[in-house]
């Protein structure tokens, strides 16, 4: 048997047109994300839209080694879904509030069967970091009666705790994890596959399940920017947004404060009001006490005495 090479080279619009130049005579229809598409006897060559440009089959070593070097592979196997992937019936799951000082991490996997597909993208569901606030909220109302879905949130308390032995990513995979389970758990079909907004490589997000019960693996696709890959992604990353938002409103009315997004100097200087006024412990409930801004906040809560 032949062993299969795969390489895959970035290359500059002006290097791709003189590839696509020198392999058209070989042209065949490119896949979805892709603009060019060649098959010679000994290599199948695609031009994604992106620049990148896999060499597939037996010469693709030396093929690709004639236009440039190779960049690492796990950076297109990320990207590659199977043809039509767009239509199927997916669960797509997406997290919220990693990189928020304030507030906790929540994880949201959200099922669209196919024959929901337009439905849903007539609510309005696109890439949330295109919506304001307000437009989350009056999305996520709508999927709410619309698809089926399940949320994991690690308040603060407990994301603080699971924090002293375990890293972000850890945690995060757990969460994707726990919500994919028990959304299968529910669903009364089987969908087509899982897309997971990547957050770590595959085999790390694995690694760090290596001690769950019930591990998700089947079907299971990483995509970086998968919002615009599947609407499930989409819809669950607006679904997540959601619930974050209600939740940091929720925090900011229990402190009586309102607390910013992010993690910049708005965040450190409403932590350090809080320090002045409750104490530093009054952080481990509502925020990610291991986020460097716990200790900018100290500094400035003794700086203003
Ligand atoms: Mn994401």
């Amino acid at each position: 048997m032949l062993l299969l090479g795969n390489q895959v080279i970035q290359l500059s619009t002006e290097a791709q047109n003189a590839l696509i130049e020198r392999y058209a005579p070989h042209a065949v229809k490119p896949p979805p994300y892709a603009k060019f598409s060649a098959k010679t006897p000994s290599c199948v060559i695609t031009v994604y839209n992106s620049g990148k440009v896999m060499f597939q089959g037996q010469a693709a070593e030396t093929e690709a080694a004639k236009w440039g070097t190779p960049v690492a592979k796990k950076v297109a196997a990320t990207s590659m879904l199977p043809e039509g992937f767009s239509d199927w019936s997916v669960v797509g799951s997406d997290e919220v509030g990693k990189g928020d000082y304030f507030g906790p991490l929540v994880i949201v996997a959200a099922y669209v069967p196919k024959e929901k597909i337009e439905l849903v993208k007539e609510l309005g569901v696109k890439d949330s970091k295109l919506l304001s606030d307000p437009e989350i909220k009056r999305i996520a109302r709508d999927l709410h009666v619309t698809i089926p879905y399940q949320k994991a949130t690690l308040h603060n308390p407990m994301y603080n705790k699971m924090q002293k032995t375990m890293t972000q990513g850890k945690m995060t995979a757990i969460a994707h994890n726990a919500a994919l389970s028990a959304l299968l758990d529910k669903l009364e079909e089987k969908p087509d596959a899982i897309l997971i907004d990547q957050f770590a490589e595959k085999a790390v997000y694995y690694k760090h399940l290596s001690q769950e019960r019930h591990i998700v693996k089947d079907d299971v696709y990483f995509s970086t920017k998968a919002e615009g890959l599947h609407v499930a992604v989409a819809a669950a990353s607006i679904l997540a947004r959601a619930f974050f938002l209600k939740e940091m409103d929720k925090l900011s009315q229990t402190v009586g404060l309102t607390l910013p997004k992010g993690a910049g100097t708005k965040v450190d200087q409403a932590a350090a009001t809080l320090i002045r006024r409750d104490g530093v412990d009054r952080l481990n409930g509502i925020a990610k006490v291991h986020f460097a801004n716990t200790k900018k906040a100290i500094r400035l809560s003794e700086l203003k005495r």
